[in-house]
């Protein structure tokens, strides 16, 4: 029988069947191959024990993209939250897990929060620099009651069929933002409605949530960014989407970008087709990889 991994404490596994929920641990010989079962891993199990809803993992299927910490499978989307105000959007932090979802080849949206605190409407320069990029950028109001103004519907949209994941600085709105996507939804199972009313902080693991048939959102406890320091400095520019294409103009194997004559980065940044603020960032999260490099080994 074929089930999905929604959660995970120590050994000790829930899967999903339909709308069955089984217990299990996972076979020995996993421990000897070096794999261990994640929380969104597709797996095959065998029930034990029907009434009592016990059951053995017996095969992971092939995982579509894995994230180390926290240890996730098959995260087919990235939530990037950032905030409009208070506090004050992160773009040096969102270029990074921009980056890190290119990175592990997973699709990252950027959703922008608090936009009823930003009088001045300065995140429309943000909007634009993201979605040059073609980036898919969605303004919130997570606080706000239901109702078109606050983006949630269209978020709730570009979650459909994906196993989703929220980032995000802490205090940008990401649990505002998944009570206010859950209290929006009709609730078949009472997995969903309590989550409204555990509210934050009381996750102590890794778990998958679902919304609807092919629709999830992993919460995790304690995490709020990814550690992005497995990236190669050098492959940096891979990851930069506008970037990527451009590599091909520059006149040296191996152009850092930075200091070369003859750059096809910095030539499409004279001509204005690519945003200097993007730019500035890559220089600089191109020195932090660097740094860090060194005390790689
Ligand atoms: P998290 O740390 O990313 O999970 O952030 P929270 O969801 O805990 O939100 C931090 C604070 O910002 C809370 O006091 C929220 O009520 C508030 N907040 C969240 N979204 C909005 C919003 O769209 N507008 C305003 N004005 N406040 C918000
Ligand atoms: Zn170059």
């Amino acid at each position: 029988m074929q089930g999905l991994i929604v959660e995970n404490i120590s050994n000790l596994y829930k899967i999903k069947v339909q709308n069955k929920t089984y217990e299990a641990n996972a076979r020995g010989k996993f421990k000897k191959e070096e794999i261990t079962p994640v929380v969104g891993d597709k797996v095959e199990i065998q029930i034990l024990d029907e009434e009592n809803k016990k059951a053995v993992i017996e095969k992971i299927e092939p995982r579509t993209t894995y994230i180390k910490r926290p240890k996730m499978s098959n995260i087919t989307q990235l939530i990037l939250v950032v905030s409009s105000k208070n506090p004050k959007p992160d773009l040096l932090l969102l270029d990074k897990q921009l980056a890190f979802a290119e990175y592990l080849g997973i699709k990252p949206i950027i959703v922008l929060n608090k936009t009823d605190l930003d009088k001045k409407k300065e995140f429309e320069k943000i909007k634009e620099i993201y979605q040059n990029i073609g980036y898919t950028v969605i303004e919130t109001i997570a606080k706000e009651q239901e109702n078109n103004l606050s983006g949630i519907q269209e978020l709730k949209k570009q979650l459909k069929n994906n196993v989703n994941a929220f980032s995000g600085n802490s205090g940008v709105g990401k649990s505002t933002l998944i009570n206010a996507i859950f209290k929006d939804t009709i609730t078949q199972e009472g997995e969903i409605s309590q989550r409204n009313k555990k509210g934050k902080n009381t996750t102590t693991s890794t778990k998958l949530y679902e919304i609807d048939e092919n629709t999830y959102i992993a919460d995790t406890p304690g995490f709020s960014t990814f550690d992005i320091s497995e990236i190669e400095y050098k492959e940096l520019d891979k990851y930069f989407k506008e970037f990527k294409p451009l590599v091909v103009n520059c006149e040296f194997v191996g152009c850092t970008h930075i200091k070369e004559e003859n750059c096809g980065i910095k030539n499409a940044l004279q001509q204005g087709k690519i945003d200097s603020s993007r730019y500035d960032r890559f220089c600089k999260i191109y020195e932090e990889l660097k740094e860090k490099d060194k005390y790689k080994y």
